[in-house]
């Protein structure tokens, strides 16, 4: 990177800021649909610990899709090797919310990532404890290192009154033997995952453990899953945009339709850019872009 960090994350933001107006934010979950879509902030984390921030950093936003990571890493801790006796690892070339791929492909989800995939994640956990949605709230306070992280039930309500597309997906999977306990809870706490909210500052310090080793790491075995996380971030994070993605940014990515991207270069920094209008794939324009130019030193 030629420029020091903080001016260059200063000339991304006025760059990549101004995109969003391409987009809108996600229109089918009514309490996403009134977000300000002039927000922009961007976060990155050294991992000597170095904090970098512009524009809105420290203003919490719905994380969605994002939970998937971390859903995802306890479950891995969890459940083990089972868990992918129930779901696949390869990249799903279509819409995160397909119900057909999963109908022609007998129930079982082509990746942890797509909806599908990480409902069958959510019942694993819930499995396990019913009460997982305080568990999981609990692991990203401490990941976060910061007691203030929580749900946003307004977003959590909004997903349950319109959510019928993961409904349909959950009694897909309960028909296929693909899901042990009931489609509703199941979707329950899978929506409440989803409605967490957190800042791009929070969410790039949760995400160290996949950057390096933790001292007094809130989640040690999280960390040993860090390189098949990062396999999975690379070739499925990015909704059936990944390829994209991985050939413009190249770093191990997830994203939300809240408008956040969570990307890490391992053993360097974790990074988060946050930006509520999307493109057609359910990406955020000026987030893609921030990092796009993250990744180039700041572009010409
Ligand atoms: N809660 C959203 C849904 O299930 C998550 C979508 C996303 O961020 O990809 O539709």
């Amino acid at each position: 990177m030629t420029a020091p960090m903080q001016t260059l994350l200063d000339q991304i933001a006025a760059k990549a800021r101004p995109l969003a107006a391409e987009g809108k934010p996600a229109q089918y979950i009514p309490a996403l649909a009134r977000v300000d879509p002039t927000k922009f902030g961007m976060a990155l984390i050294t991992a000597e610990g170095e904090e970098f921030t512009v524009g809105d950093a420290d203003e919490p936003f719905s994380i969605q899709s994002i939970s998937k990571l971390f859903s995802l890493a306890l479950a891995m801790e969890w459940v083990k090797e089972e868990l992918w006796d129930r779901v696949d690892r390869e990249p799903s070339g279509m819409r995160f919310n397909s119900l057909i791929q999963l109908e022609t492909e007998h129930g079982k989800p082509r990746n942890p990532f797509i909806n599908a995939g990480a409902i069958v994640v959510a019942d694993a956990l819930y499995h396990r404890r019913p009460n997982i949605e305080w568990g999981f709230r609990n692991q990203m306070r401490l990941l976060a290192r910061d007691e203030a992280v929580t749900y946003d039930l307004e977003v959590h309500r909004s997903e349950i009154a319109t959510g019928d597309l993961n409904r349909a997906i959950a009694f897909v999977l309960k028909a296929y033997g693909n899901l042990r306990e009931d489609p509703l809870d199941v979707t329950r706490a899978y929506f409440k995952f989803c409605s967490m909210a957190m800042s791009a500052r929070q969410l790039a310090r949760a995400a160290m453990f996949l950057v390096a080793p933790q001292e007094n790491d809130a989640a040690p075995a999280h960390g040993q899953s860090a390189p098949r996380l990062h396999a999975l971030m690379r070739t499925c994070g990015l909704y059936d945009q990944s390829g994209e993605f991985a050939f413009q940014v190249g770093l191990p990515g997830k994203s939300g339709v809240g408008g956040g991207i969570l990307a890490v270069d391992p053993g360097k920094y974790a990074v988060v850019a946050w930006s509520p209008p999307l493109d057609r794939y359910g990406n955020s324009i000026a987030a893609t872009a921030a990092l796009e130019l993250l990744v180039q030193g700041g572009g010409a």
